[in-house]
């Protein structure tokens, strides 16, 4: 009889594991744990736990930034998906250590680096310096708008907000009124609905609540123009902003970069949809960094800007002249001027301008009022002169005569609908324009200089260098790592999950070419 060697098939071998084996060499992940091991100074965090004598042992927070960083590297932003991630990939685990945090611990964590998040970024900042990754020459500043948690339909003024309260108080009412007499008559009433009815009163109750504590915590939001703008009840700091794809509630993410590998030289995420209020704090925010880096007195002296027409007012053009800057940010009409673009239809014609209103909306333009020789000033439609004001107002690098009605000539007149800018405005004012200030030898206006500059040659030639430093960040960004809505709420925790972002592009360039010469 054949004699065989037993064999089991589910026999277990006892093999050791290291997990570091699995992380490649030159690979993201080895530059994440490198970064965080040598490079970041974490003992900040020392002074938020206080469990030296007694409480539960914390996760040290090398492990949760290193997963972290290395989430969102890949998209993952939840922190349940980064605690599943922590227990199936072998490459958190490596980085963890072992550890599994759960997701509360995660996102505890980055809240708590709000304070800190800048300190890094700088520290990584420094490194990208000292691996001669910086430029610092020329930098280029953008903005995308990204949702964040916070919902679009809980924005209104304190009056609408009122207004709602008002209405919510009358169905609560009503709603009471009728739970009450169903209960005194004690009506043969499903128990089903009478608990469906309790459960309206209750969040009925709960959003009126929590009304009142907006309206008695929180004061009305001003715009530029000290009007009253919409708060918002879920996360005041995130404002309306209209993008390509309709409006959002969000933040706008702005980021200062440098030309040489499009690193990440400030970033800050802000509750303000203009990007032209934008470039004043990005600019202060860039020396700052410069400055921790390299101890230069103005670190921004000489270098070039470069932004978007979105950026082009005079505040900001003079602050760059100011900061002796030399910034190239041009005007929306830009292309339309320039002869390159001569066969490009969408900047001669406007194609992709909304069409103009017409019918009894269309309001008079310039050319429905009659000089007058005599008087040197102008007919209206209903027959009233308007009188020269002033022979030279510079507005947007135009220079204009203007001229405005009497007083009270506008106040009855029928055609005021179609005369006057709004309903509260008293009277017509005409702007005829003689110049441009960009043909006069020295321009009056920062805009007209910053357009001479910019039509020059070497002004074209700076400026086209602006959408390859600045459009792959956000293309990385969020294509690449998929972050196309923040998940926190309120603005510092917002900024801190965006320079968190910008942390992992900018190690991301320490992985690819700082490491690799
Ligand atoms: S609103 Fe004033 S400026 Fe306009 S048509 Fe009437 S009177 Fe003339």
């Amino acid at each position: 009889m054949a004699r065989y060697k037993a064999y089991n098939p589910d026999q277990s071998l006892l093999l050791p594991v290291t997990l570091k084996n699995h992380i490649y060499p030159g690979s993201l992940e080895e530059t994440i744990d490198i970064m965080v091991e040598k490079h970041l100074d974490l003992t900040l965090f020392d002074q938020i736990y206080h469990n030296n004598d007694t409480g539960r042992l914390a996760y040290h927070p090398k492990v949760l930034l290193k997963v972290i960083l290395l989430a969102y590297s890949r998209g993952i932003i939840g922190s349940r998906r980064i605690e599943q991630a922590c227990r199936e990939n072998i490459l958190f685990m490596a980085l963890a250590g072992g550890h599994h945090p759960d997701h509360s611990t995660i996102a505890a964590f980055v809240n708590s680096m709000k304070d800190f998040i800048l300190d890094f970024f700088v520290q990584i900042l420094m490194v990208c310096s000292e691996l001669n990754l910086l430029d610092g020459t020329h930098f280029s500043l953008d903005g995308c708008k990204l949702p964040s948690n916070a919902s679009k339909e809980h924005s209104a003024t304190f009056k609408e907000l009122k207004k709602k309260r008002g209405k919510l108080k009358e169905k609560l009412k009503g709603l009471l009124s009728q739970h009450i007499v169903t209960d005194k008559n004690d009506e043969d009433i499903r128990e089903v609905d009478k608990s469906k009815r309790e459960r309206r009163i209750k969040r009925i109750e709960k959003q009126i609540k929590r009304i009142d504590s907006f309206l008695n915590e929180n004061n009305p939001k001003q715009g530029k123009t000290k009007k009253e703008i919409q708060s918002n009840i879920t996360d005041n700091d995130s404002a309306k902003m209209p993008t390509a794809h309709g409006v959002i509630q969000g933040y706008n993410a702005q980021v200062m970069v440098d030309s040489k590998h499009q690193i990440i030289v400030h970033a800050e995420a802000m509750g303000n949809g203009q990007d032209a209020d934008n470039l004043k704090p990005m600019v202060e925010g860039l020396k700052q960094n410069l400055k921790t880096i390299g101890n230069l007195e103005n670190p921004v002296e000489g270098t070039i800007l470069t932004a978007d027409s979105n950026y082009h007012t005079n505040e900001n053009i003079d602050l760059c002249e100011q900061e002796t800057i030399d910034a190239y940010i041009p005007d929306t009409n830009f292309r339309k001027r320039d002869a390159n673009f001569k066969d490009q239809k969408r900047f001669r014609d406007g194609v992709n301008k909304p069409p103009k209103k017409k019918g009894k909306f269309e309001k008079f333009s310039p050319d429905d009022f009659i000089y007058d020789k005599k008087n040197d000033g102008y007919i209206c439609p209903q027959g009233q002169l308007l009188h020269l004001i002033t022979n030279h107002m510079v507005n947007r690098g135009t220079i204009y005569r203007v001229f405005r009605i009497k007083n009270d000539a506008c106040q009855n007149c029928l055609l005021r609908d179609k005369c006057l800018a709004n309903k509260s405005a008293k009277q017509r004012y005409l702007l005829i324009p003689i110049e441009t200030d960009e043909n006069v030898e020295k321009p009056v206006s920062p805009s007209a200089r910053m357009k001479k500059k910019i039509d020059s040659k070497h002004g074209k030639e700076i400026y086209s260098h602006r959408l390859g430093n600045v459009e792959p960040v956000f293309g990385n960004i969020r294509y690449n790592k998929l972050l196309n809505r923040f998940t926190y709420r309120t603005k510092v925790k917002v900024n801190t999950q965006w320079l968190l972002y910008c942390l992992i592009h900018n190690i991301e360039k320490i992985s690819r070419y700082g490491f690799a010469n």
